[in-house]
């Protein structure tokens, strides 16, 4: 990308200029950053010393800059769509509309994954509803050598995963699958000893009242989860025990209010060892249930 230098007191008026016209200065920053390579701590130096007769290298022309910043406003268009990527967990994963723009809390769900294998990788794990492959292409490079499976019905979704996979993990073992849930997976069932999703779950009856750029911009099929949210979860849990490993360990992402009730779904799908973890807010927003070593399918 062809940078032009710029005298800092440009690049600061032409900011304030912007935060005029709306907008918050964090997502004007953001823009700054992933869109144009001037990075934070170049910002805070350049604010911390206004007068400063610096000049500063920007990836991409002012006025290209001011198109997708009023893109934003006026459409609430999100900013990781306009400039194609999304900084998460240690990689810039390609974005698009076809995928939910990979969300901060996701981040700890993989967490949550390695955690639970630290002692051995699993050999084999799925990503259902994968997506983005946030998560298929974090699991590929923590565990090189386990096989993968990364599962979606969109198939613009996967055409996304596939690219982030050969980008950012080129040497996996991740076999894109289409299909629901678990069912492209069946000639692996009984075999899959790891199983991460982060499914729609949203209530229908809330869509309306969610963030514009939200509602207006990212694929309702990976948000909505039926009348409750809880439809997708009911469709995971209903496979789960047969299509896991014994022992095997299923690890999901739901609302901030449906912690007991996805605990008390997965306990009454047959799972065991069923506990919850919380968020960087303190809030419950994983589950976590294992297949009984002695039940049979
Ligand atoms: N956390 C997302 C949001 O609030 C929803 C993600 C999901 O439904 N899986 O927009």
């Amino acid at each position: 990308m062809a940078s032009q230098l710029l005298a800092s007191t440009d690049l600061l008026n032409w900011r304030r200029h912007q935060l005029q016209r709306g907008g918050r200065a964090a997502d004007l920053d953001w823009l700054l950053d992933l869109g144009a390579g001037v990075s934070r701590s170049v910002l805070q130096r350049l604010l911390l010393d206004p007068e400063g007769e610096e000049t500063v290298p920007v990836q991409k022309s002012l006025s290209k800059l001011e198109k997708l910043w009023l893109r934003h406003l006026e459409y609430s268009q999100p900013l990781q769509h306009l400039v194609g990527v999304c900084p998460w967990r240690d990689l810039l994963l390609e974005v698009s509309h076809a995928a939910l723009i990979p969300r901060q809390e996701t981040e700890i769900l993989v967490d949550l994954a390695l955690a639970h294998a630290v002692k051995r990788p699993p050999r084999c794990w799925a990503d259902l509803g994968t997506g983005s492959g946030a998560i298929a292409v974090s699991l590929c490079r923590a565990w090189p050598h386990s096989e993968g499976h990364a599962v979606d019905l969109s198939s613009g979704a996967l055409s996304l995963a596939k690219r982030n996979l050969q980008a950012l993990a080129p040497q996996h073992k991740c076999r894109i699958h289409r299909g629901s849930w678990w069912t492209p997976l069946r000639p692996s069932w009984g075999q899959i000893e790891m199983v991460i999703s982060n499914p729609p779950y949203i209530p229908q009856p809330l869509m309306s009242g969610l963030d514009p750029v939200v509602r207006d911009h990212e694929p309702h099929i990976a948000l909505v989860g039926g009348e409750d949210g809880l439809d997708a979860i009911r469709s995971l849990l209903a496979d789960a025990p047969r299509a896991l490993a014994p022992n095997g360990v299923l690890l999901l992402e739901h609302h901030y209010d449906q912690s007991e009730r996805v605990r008390n779904l997965m306990l009454a799908s047959g799972l065991v060892n069923v506990t919850a973890a919380s968020d960087l807010e303190g809030v419950l927003r994983f589950a976590l249930g294992q297949r009984d070593s002695r039940s049979v399918p």
